[in-house]
């Protein structure tokens, strides 16, 4: 299980996915020296204080459930990236308090371990009491009805050695992360020349990992790898000798020979990692559901930053294609 600290706040909100599960991490507490100017008999000193504060994952949640400030991101309902702000939730006072236990000492013997800890579960306690369940609003900063809601459970489970987790998770939301993701993909892909052909595939990749169906997640992904090779294949055959065209037309050519014969036309980026055909094609056919759901973000990376270069290329070419062009006419122009 993955920490907290994974996502920051955009990320809690935007794209942590639902029921995933995040640990918070609670028997770190942090132990911090400082010193401080201290009045006595009308002088002054310094004097060492030691304090045990909250945990950083136990910060961490307790900063995401009072966060209030700007952040820029997606607003379904203005259809664009805007200034949004999220909303604070009113905790329980006693939350607010993240020195556990603090001293005047001069030396750190003084941290009282066990003091600390039976104050931290007071405070894990006071959580789970009123917020077990919580809901993260952000409004629309254009416009006062644009709403989006972050609905999250928290959980106390025990592990091992009956050693306390706790345990954040989304369990709602709307929009839902797919219109998140239909509106990044559409904004980055849309006009490279074979998108409205993979569009279904990459929108049910996510689909299917945000249901907690990540083997169906690769399934599609590999669909999306291999359109683009064979888009490609049809953009450039022409250029390719007869030997190697009826290799790739072969029934039963390999994926890894297709991109072989393709080399020197398809992005770096799969030509040098042709194993994520091998890791996608694993995930539908022997990777269990748990597997496919921790590796799924890297190999859709992955996708992503071939489709990336998929559309440099074509602006490349492009370019190149009206430039030749234009040098034509110039010869032409000279000749005469
Ligand atoms: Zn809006």
């Amino acid at each position: 299980m993955e920490n907290i600290s994974k996502y920051d706040i955009n990320g809690l909100l935007f794209k942590m996915p639902l029921y995933e599960k995040l640990n918070i991490g609670i028997t770190k507490i942090q132990k911090i020296g400082r010193s401080e100017t201290r009045f006595e008999n009308f002088m002054e000193y310094e004097e060492e204080i030691y304090e045990e504060k909250y945990p950083k994952d136990f910060d961490e949640i307790i900063d995401f459930l009072l966060y209030e400030d700007d952040i820029y991101g997606y607003c379904n309902k203005c259809k664009k990236e805007n200034s949004l702000k999220s909303v604070k939730i009113n905790v329980d006072e006693r939350l607010l308090e993240r020195t556990l236990h603090g001293q005047y000492g001069d030396d750190f013997d003084d941290y009282d371990d066990y003091r600390a800890m039976f104050k931290l579960n007071d405070r894990i306690d006071i959580l789970l009491k009123k917020h077990e369940y919580f809901t993260k609003s952000v409004n629309c900063s254009h416009k006062g009805n644009h709403k989006q809601i972050f609905i999250y459970k928290l959980e106390l489970q025990y592990g091992e050695n009956e050693e306390k987790k706790l345990i954040l998770q989304k369990i709602g939301q709307d929009p839902s992360n797919i219109e998140f993701h239909n509106h990044n993909i559409r904004d980055k892909y849309s006009k490279y020349k074979n998108y409205k052909n993979i569009k279904s595939d990459l929108n049910k990749a996510v689909i299917s990992y945000e249901n907690n169906f990540a083997v169906g997640g690769f399934l599609y992904l590999r669909r999306v790898l291999e359109k683009i090779v064979d888009y490609k294949y049809e953009e450039v055959k022409c250029n390719i000798n007869v030997d190697n065209q009826a290799r790739y037309e072969e029934k039963k050519v390999k994926f890894i020979e297709k991109i072989d014969i393709l080399k020197a036309e398809l992005p770096e980026h799969l030509t040098e990692n042709t194993y994520i055909y091998s890791i996608l094609s694993a995930g539908v056919h022997s990777l269990t559901e748990e597997e496919c759901s921790e590796y799924f973000s890297v190999v859709e990376k992955s996708v992503y930053f071939i489709l990336d270069e998929l559309l440099q290329l074509q602006k490349r070419n492009k370019l190149n294609k009206k430039i030749q062009k234009d040098l034509n006419i110039i010869n032409s122009k000279i000749k005469k």
